[in-house]
This record gives C-alpha cells, structure tokens and sequence, in this order.
C-alpha cells in the first residue's frame, strides 16, 4: 500500500471517530484533499485511493492540474487560495467551487467569468473569524449584506462559509471558534436553505471542527506530507 494510500485510511477513520464522538454520521463530512504544491503523480496515487475531491490554492498551478486531469470526469476541483481580482476568470473557468469569496467585487467577477455552459459556480463566503488583520476573509459584521448581494448573482451558487481560524493548539479554544462558525452558519442558513456547507477543519484541528458541525474539512499534510 502506498504511503498516501495509508494516510488517506488513516485520516479517514480520524474523520469517522471524530464524527461518531459528537453523534455525527462520518458521511456528513466531506474530505477535501489539499494538493497545493504537490505533483500530478501523488494527486494519481490519492485517486486510486478512491479521492476524488481536491483542492488548491494556487490558480495556475490548480489549472495546471485539472487540464491534466480533464479526461477523468469524477474528480471535483475545490479553489481554496486568496483570490486576486486578475485571476479570477480562471476560477471562474476551471473549477467547480471556490471557499474564499470574501467580497462583492470578486463575486460580480466570477459570476460575470463564469461559462454559460458550465453549472454555476458552487462558492463559499470566508469569513475572518479571528478577526486578523493579515487574514482575508469577511467580518463577521459583514456577512449578512455580502450574502444578501452574493445570492442575487446569476451564475453563483452560495453553498455556505468557509474559515481558516488563527493557529491554536489547544482543543477547547479551538472548538469555541468553531462554534462560532457553526453559529454564523445556522443564522445564515434560515435565509438561504440550500446552504449546505461550512468548510473549516484541518490537519491539526479537524476533530475539534467535525465536533462544531464542519461539514468539509480540508486536509493537506496528513495526506501527502510536509510540504517544502
Ligand atoms: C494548505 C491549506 C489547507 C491544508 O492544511 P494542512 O494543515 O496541510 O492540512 C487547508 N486549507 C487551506 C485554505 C490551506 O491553504
């Protein structure tokens, strides 16, 4: 078995017990594979591991990617990356979701980009939940309004939030930012029901986010290793 074969299991039934602490069903979480910076022959080892959900964080690089892998309809190519307003067509034209819409202007453009013969462009609001000046993502003051302009645009589909909170090892202080997501995420939820997603959860915090009610969680070095 491969090394990424094994860690894919593994991070699986890390997944599963996690979910199964809180009286959660694993199937309510999605595995997003985080391949940034890694090559097209780990990507292939992750599929054969029965992956299909990937996401990266840099635009050509991602692109790069999926043109490789064009041939094989399964796979879902998550954008998860800071978004500059110069690259957002190639968003708009290559993947399937993108978690770090955090302004109006960067969601006119996507809608705008977004082929007529593509589905629309499923999108996550990110939010700022630490409240870090270095951090993109929306405050949480702002979220109503965003969402409010966000789901009037034709070729967007607003799936739910996302968040990528300040680094914290200890599992309680974790779980309390969470759970402020989650929150955030049912207010919003009863305006908008076909919200479905809260994208949160990591390497190092991916119990404490399944614990407050992630519904993807996003992993990259339990997968494929450290990156350089
Ligand atoms: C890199 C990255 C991840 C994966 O982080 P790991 O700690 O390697 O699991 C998840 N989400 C975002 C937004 C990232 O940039």
């Amino acid at each position: 078995m491969s090394t990424i074969e094994q860690n894919l299991q593994d991070v699986r039934a890390k997944i599963a017990t996690a979910a199964r602490n809180c009286a959660r069903s694993p199937e309510e979480v999605i595995l997003l594979a985080v391949s940034k910076t890694k090559p097209v022959t780990a990507i292939e080892e992750a599929i054969a591991a029965g992956q299909y959900a990937f996401g990266e964080n840099y635009v050509q690089e991602g692109v790069d990617k999926i043109h490789y892998f064009a041939n094989n309809a399964n796979l879902e190519w998550h954008f998860i990356g800071p978004l500059q307003s110069n690259k957002s067509r190639l968003v708009a034209e290559n993947f399937a979701w993108c978690h770090t819409v955090d302004r109006l202007k960067i969601a006119q453009r996507l809608s705008a980009q977004r082929p007529a013969a593509m589905p629309p462009l499923n999108v996550l609001i990110q939010v700022n939940i630490s409240d870090e000046e270095s951090k993109s993502g929306v405050a949480l003051a702002g979220l109503p309004a965003l969402a409010d302009s966000l789901s009037e645009l034709p070729n967007l589909n607003l799936r739910g939030l996302m968040a990528i909170p300040a680094v914290e090892s200890d599992y309680q202080r974790q779980l309390a930012v969470f759970e402020q997501m989650h929150q955030a995420f049912l207010t919003l939820k009863a305006r908008y029901p076909q919200m479905d997603t809260l994208s949160m959860g990591m390497t190092d915090d991916v119990a404490a986010a399944i614990s407050a009610g992630s519904t993807l969680v996003r992993i990259g070095t339990a997968i494929f290793g450290s990156r350089a």
